[in-house]
């Protein structure tokens, strides 16, 4: 489990978006319900923002144009958020519940639902669909060889209208090591491309530099 890279270890912050779509949202999709980002995704390139996607494989079948566009640029990394965003603990915000003895298949089916878009290497992170998780389900991810990770920020970007308060958040949150959660669906967060238009210069002021999750982990493997 991964969390953050230790608070003395430099300046330097991870932003993830969780591009969340849950299995049975294929039919809210179809009637123009927006689970995809292109102005955030447009924002962070211009803004030269390395990012991870923890990415559903339901939202790589949606949009495999914008999954394959974000595997393949190397400001990028495509990391893993189940295939369904159905949850791995009961009382889960709501969300449906997938049974033990398929847990480790969600996971696998979210990797061959990027291959199929064209995401050429997805990175081995796992993110649980709402942050729920036990032991059991630990456990039962941890056999496809996926490093389980959290965050230490949360932004509030979800179902949030108010984007200087969710960016008030993510300033009075951030430390150096920081991993900071947020989504990549129009739809459900609505803010998330202001937020960060806002957080980014006032960061990168602050002397912030920003990394992807990769780095952080690769920070803390090679503490003292
Ligand atoms: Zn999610």
């Amino acid at each position: 489990m991964f969390r953050n890279a230790p608070h003395d270890a430099g300046k330097t912050v991870a932003l993830t978006f969780d591009a969340d779509m849950t299995a049975d949202q294929g039919g809210r999709a179809a009637a123009g319900e927006h689970f995809d980002n292109p102005g955030l995704i447009a924002a962070l390139r211009t803004l030269k923002v390395p990012a991870t996607v923890f990415m559903t494989g339901r939202w790589a079948e949606e949009y495999p144009d914008q999954a394959r566009s974000i595997g393949r640029d190397p400001l990028f990394e495509v990391a893993n958020h189940s295939y369904s965003h159905y949850a791995f603990t009961g009382d889960c915000y709501g969300l449906p519940t997938v049974p033990e003895d398929r847990m480790r298949a969600d996971v696998e089916r979210a990797y061959t639902a990027f291959r199929k878009a064209g995401v050429p290497n997805a990175m081995p992170y796992f993110r649980f669909p709402g942050g729920c998780y036990d032991r059991r389900a630990l456990r039962a991810v941890s056999g496809t060889g996926v490093t389980a990770v959290q965050w230490d920020v949360v932004s509030g970007d979800a179902f949030a209208t108010d984007a200087d308060a969710v960016a008030q958040q993510v300033l009075q949150g951030v430390k150096p090591g920081s991993v900071v959660v947020m989504h990549c669906t129009r739809s459900a967060a609505p803010t998330t491309e202001q937020v960060v238009r806002t957080v980014v210069p006032e960061l990168r002021r602050q002397g912030y530099r920003f990394a992807k999750v990769s780095e952080l982990i690769g920070t803390t493997s090679t503490r003292r």
